[in-house]
């Protein structure tokens, strides 16, 4: 996706409130994001009226047909001597970091390699302005969502009862790589009965049988932009346990889809579907948040959980996806993507939420 300036506009905007000449950018989903760029290491400085990317020799013919008008430093030996340069060749002395994703030891040598250089930390500058998403970003959000139904769709055709949870995980994988997606967004999960517990259980060469929930978390990866789709299973006469587990969640969940405003904090929203799951008893059992933006990382700004202050703004694309989980018996979790718009959210997920299977 070609990036335009308006990202590195709105992180140069940032610098004044921020006390800074420059800000250094180094996790490499937040360069792509700024400028473009899709290999995995390089050091993009953005001071108030200019960015240059500095990456290795094996990146510079990639950088270059990535990001444009966008200058870029070709590095040789050490990256704290690049640094030095760039900041030599824009007269910027106090550089802000990702504090968060700079180790100790790289911190040590950029220090010493780029003496005159004072560098200070800060935490979740770039992913807070990722958390709103472009038009452009949605539309490639709707092709990785609208590729993760067909894929749930064709794995309920496929899905037989004896087939393990390995052979369901790598027909999602072949799948997905097979029609359009340039990878899984992250390692499915397909669990059934007691594996369906852990909410990120590992497939198993269990065969996946009749009267257990099957829990099936997927997602296609296209454009760099992640799917991200939960829908919990069942082959055979539902019991009614499982009816009415399944019916408590989907109410948890469409309670939360029907409630999430923008403007509303992400523990307000958590708390939507966790009031729904608490009111029956099985407030212990929802194990884990109510969900978490999605976009070029699988998790990323911003989070709506019961530890979430921040507030939700119009453009953030996030899941919704309450659950339950019994060691005894297994889980059950329905998880959308939604883009919060004035007035509420919009479901971006199609994939049905009937669970039963045909035999
Ligand atoms: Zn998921
Ligand atoms: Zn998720």
């Amino acid at each position: 996706m070609a990036v335009g300036p308006q990202r590195v506009n709105s992180l140069q905007e940032r610098l004044e409130a921020l006390g800074l000449d420059a800000f250094l950018v180094t996790l490499p989903t937040n360069i792509r994001y700024l400028v473009g760029f899709t290999g995995d290491l390089g050091l993009l400085l953005v001071t108030k009226d200019a960015v240059e990317l500095a990456v290795d020799g094996r990146y510079t013919e990639h950088a270059r047909r990535e990001v444009g008008a966008v200058p870029v430093r070709e590095v040789r030996g050490e990256w704290a001597a690049a640094l030095a340069g760039l900041a030599a060749n824009h007269s910027v002395g106090h550089i802000g970091y990702e504090g968060d994703h700079v180790t100790v030891s790289q911190l040590e040598r950029l220090a010493e390699g780029a003496p005159g250089v004072q560098l200070e930390p800060f935490s979740g500058t770039v992913l807070a302005l990722r958390a709103r998403k472009s038009p452009e970003e949605i539309e490639a959000l709707v092709q990785a969502i609208a590729l993760t139904d067909e894929t749930m769709a064709a794995l309920r055709d496929w899905l037989r009862p004896g087939v393990t949870e390995r052979e369901a995980v790598w027909f999602v994988e072949s799948y997905i790589r097979t029609h359009g997606g340039e990878a899984v967004a992250f390692d499915p999960i397909v669990a059934a009965g007691r594996n369906g517990a852990m909410a990120h259980a590992r497939p198993s060469d269990r065969p996946i049988g009749r009267q257990e929930p099957i829990v099936v978390d997927i997602g296609a990866r296209v454009e760099g932009y992640h799917g991200d789709l939960t829908r919990t299973l069942w082959f055979g006469t539902p019991t009614d346990r499982f009816n009415e587990l399944y019916n408590l969640v989907l109410e948890a969940q469409l309670t939360a889809e029907d409630g999430i405003k923008a403007g509303m904090s992400g523990k307000e929203a958590d708390g939507l579907a966790r009031a729904v799951i608490e009111g029956a008893g099985y407030g212990e059992r929802f194990s884990h948040s109510l969900g978490h933006g999605v976009g070029l990382a699988i998790h990323e700004e911003p989070r709506l959980s019961q530890l979430a202050e921040g507030t939700l703004e119009t453009g953030a694309v996030v899941s919704v996806e309450p659950g339950v989980y019994f060691p005894d018996w297994g889980g059950i979790r329905i998880e959308d993507l939604v883009v919060i718009e004035d007035g509420g959210v919009r479901v971006l997920t199609r994939s049905a939420k009937e669970p039963w299977l045909a035999e």
